[in-house]
């Protein structure tokens, strides 16, 4: 039986098995006990799934499955099959629905990729995979071709010829170290990693994008937040797709970090049957903000092989940001965006705000719907940039200088809503059917 006095869910499952309780808060112990075959599953939860035995055999022959004990005992067993931790973990049967829009590697990472483990897609930054490893499997991984097939850390060799790169390519000025989790490789590993590169005058910052505070907090211990933080200026960025992810272990690792004076964002990806509800995602980008979180992107799931049964369309990502601008703070919305398939990277797709314009005058809306003009400045004289700078008046001193209510276009949007339109005040057309 395992209680964790700290950890919300623990002690509300049963487990069968010999846990000494002091070993729950060790990282470690949750990796070498990853859980990987079904038999474990079914043990560790109470639950029977006999009956999907030969289904589970096929899934993950192709795609392996792996949860940490932690993210385990975050699951309702009493609604498990819509339980949002379950359905990020388990794996369906509709992983193998191939569909004709899948693509092996639907972002060209490897194609992108100058030596191995680099993509250097935009000119002053680069992916640097670290490691090939997780604790958990996404079941909705992007990188899911590659899970299990190569699950070990990259050897030294390797690292060597990413930093080599890094080195002799002056232009990137900032290094995103992903994976897999960079959070696998042990705090020496990274603090040798991180030292190189700020050894690097062209490196300006480092970002580290990792899935540990939400499926297993346990990683962010005092040691490794105190080793980051010899290694400003560091960004992270980290996963939360719903909010029954924030729990008190995982708001702990988060204000480890946050007092470690790291920046935190957040990339969330749309998912059927997970996330794909304004209102879910409203409460998730609140909370993360209440734990110094910034939503940074909302991911269009993409176009990666066994991904088809969680992809929406592209409105039910609108739609959600419709709910959030002006209805939330500011600081709460993330970008949401395609990664477009080919490489051609992450492109913004927004509601749009801008109704018409004219020289004089630009007419937007705001969330309520209500209609607005901006009158353009008369006298705007644009100077012919010349690009270089050379004779621009212009200083350019580089010396450190409960309930749940929308109104607007997003009630508009909402099914529940029985209106057709929204009509400005005074409208004439609505004055002559009261005359009548
Ligand atoms: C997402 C991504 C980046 C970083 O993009 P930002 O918009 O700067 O966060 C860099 N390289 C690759 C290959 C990426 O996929």
């Amino acid at each position: 039986m395992v209680t964790d006095k700290n950890q919300g869910k623990a002690d509300k499952l049963s487990l069968d098995i010999d846990i000494e309780l002091s070993k729950w808060n060790d990282w470690k112990w949750h990796i070498r006990n990853s859980v990987r075959d079904l038999d474990t599953f079914e043990k560790l939860l109470g639950v029977d799934l006999s009956d999907y035995h030969n289904q589970f055999k096929a899934t993950v022959d192709t795609f392996p499955m792996s949860i940490t004990p932690y993210y385990l005992s975050l699951m309702d067993r009493g609604d498990l099959f819509n339980d949002p931790i379950f359905r990020q973990s388990f794996p369906s049967p509709k992983e193998l629905d191939l569909s004709t829009e899948d693509l092996e590697d639907p972002l060209s990472e490897d194609m992108d990729s100058s030596v191995p483990g680099i993509t250097h897609r935009y000119p002053d930054r680069v992916l640097f995979t670290v490691a090939n490893v997780c604790s958990m499997y996404c079941r909705h991984c992007t990188r899911k071709r590659k899970v299990g097939d190569r699950d070990h850390l990259p050897s030294k060799e390797q690292l060597d010829m990413g930093l080599e790169y890094i080195r002799e390519h002056t232009e990137i000025r900032d290094v995103l170290l992903s994976g897999g989790d960079p959070f696998m490789l042990d705090d020496d590993a990274l603090d040798h990693i991180l030292t190189q590169l700020d050894d690097m005058d062209h490196v300006e910052i480092v970002r580290i994008g990792t899935r540990m505070p939400v499926v297993l907090p346990y990683r962010v211990t005092d040691k490794l937040a105190d080793m980051l933080s010899q290694h400003h200026p560091l960004w992270i960025n980290t996963h939360f797709n719903h909010p029954r992810e924030v729990t008190p272990s995982s708001r702990r690792a988060l204000a480890k970090l946050a007092d470690a004076g790291i920046p935190l964002g957040n990339q969330t990806v749309l998912l059927a049957g997970v996330n794909d509800c304004p209102r879910i995602m409203k409460t998730l980008v609140q909370k993360l903000v209440a734990n110094r979180v910034r939503p940074y992107y909302l991911y269009q799931c993409d176009l990666s092989q066994g991904l088809s049964h969680f992809r929406t369309p592209v409105s039910k990502g609108i739609e959600i940001i419709e709910n959030l601008i002006g209805h939330t703070s500011g600081l709460a919305v993330p970008t949401f965006v395609i990664d477009a398939p080919g490489g051609g990277g992450k492109i913004p797709v927004m509601p749009n705000y801008v109704l018409s314009w004219s020289p004089s005058k630009v007419i937007l809306r705001n969330y309520e719907g209500v209609i607005t003009s901006y009158r353009q400045p008369r006298e705007y004289k644009s100077d012919f940039c010349t690009g270089d700078c050379k004779g621009c008046d212009l200083q350019l001193k580089l010396d450190d200088a409960e309930e749940y209510n929308v109104v607007g276009i997003a009630n508009l949007l909402g099914e529940h809503d029985p209106s057709i339109s929204l009509v400005p005040e005074g409208n004439p057309r609505m004055e002559r059917r009261k005359d009548a």
